[in-house]
């Protein structure tokens, strides 16, 4: 049996000003009231706040990570943010493939892996998102889906210490819906399968799944028990520090 230490990440999208700093105090301060939960916590802001986050949240058990990177170096790229500029301010994952990326800016599982590949190579963790549209769930193909972009977007160089796998059904983000419990253990075991399959006993059954799609404080405790499930990646609920912590609860 492989331990696999839980990650609660939260993931702000483009959403905070700098006022939104108190949250991240508060969510400290919870961390520090409260017993300390058995999982890793992160939280992803915009750009424009990972250097005052970084800063407010040294000394406090929160990682700080970036939301996506560019695949390529430093150079001429307007508007992009390289890997090794995440890891410069202290960031230490990154998100690659969010179904937001791929939407709205057509990013490929070829892209996606590329940008964790530019991840590993600054030294940050590169949180590799899947998971299927509403058409693909209702013509039953969810188990390809994540199948295919598992093998499109994960590097052959994926480890336990350098990729973690969120599973996010694209149906399920920002609606309040969630797939059921047996749903999700069936998709998970999938994954896992494809994970040993690929990457061999050691590494497959020690990379980290987590679950993404509307976790809530009140639905956290039943996802975050599924086989499988090695944690939550948290949009909505990861504003509020109550709220977060209300969903870190499902580890203490
Ligand atoms: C997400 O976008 O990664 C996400 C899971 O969002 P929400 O929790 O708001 O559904």
């Amino acid at each position: 049996m492989t331990d696999r230490r839980p990650l609660v990440a939260g993931n702000w999208k483009m959403n905070g000003l700098s006022a939104a700093a108190a949250e991240l105090d508060a969510l400290a301060k919870a961390l520090a009231d409260r017993p300390a939960p058995a999982c890793d916590v992160m939280i992803a802001p915009p750009f424009t706040l990972l250097a005052p986050f970084v800063a407010a949240a040294s000394g406090t058990p929160i990682a700080i990570g970036g939301q996506d990177c560019s695949h390529l170096e430093p150079g001429a790229h307007t508007g992009d943010i390289a890997a090794v500029m995440l890891r410069d301010i202290g960031a230490t994952s990154v998100i690659v493939g969010h179904s937001e990326r791929r939407q709205d800016h057509h990013e490929t599982d070829d892209l996606v892996r590329l940008k964790a590949e530019a991840a590993h190579e600054a030294g940050l963790v590169a949180i590799v998102c899947i998971g299927e549209t509403e058409p693909e769930r209702d013509r039953d193909q969810t188990l390809n889906v994540v199948t295919t972009q598992l093998a499109g977007s994960v590097p052959d160089a994926a480890t336990a210490d350098n990729t973690i796998i969120a599973y996010e059904p694209v149906w399920a983000i920002g609606t309040g819906r969630t797939p059921t419990a047996a749903d999700v253990a069936t998709v998970h075991g999938t994954i896992r399968e494809v994970l040993v399959e690929r990457f061999g006993e050691d590494i497959g059954n020690g990379l980290r799944i987590l679950y993404g799609g509307s976790v809530k404080p009140a639905n956290a405790g039943e996802l975050m028990a599924v086989a499988n499930v090695d944690g939550a990646l948290v949009g909505g609920a990861s504003l509020k520090a109550a709220d977060f912590d209300g969903i870190i609860d499902a580890y203490r």
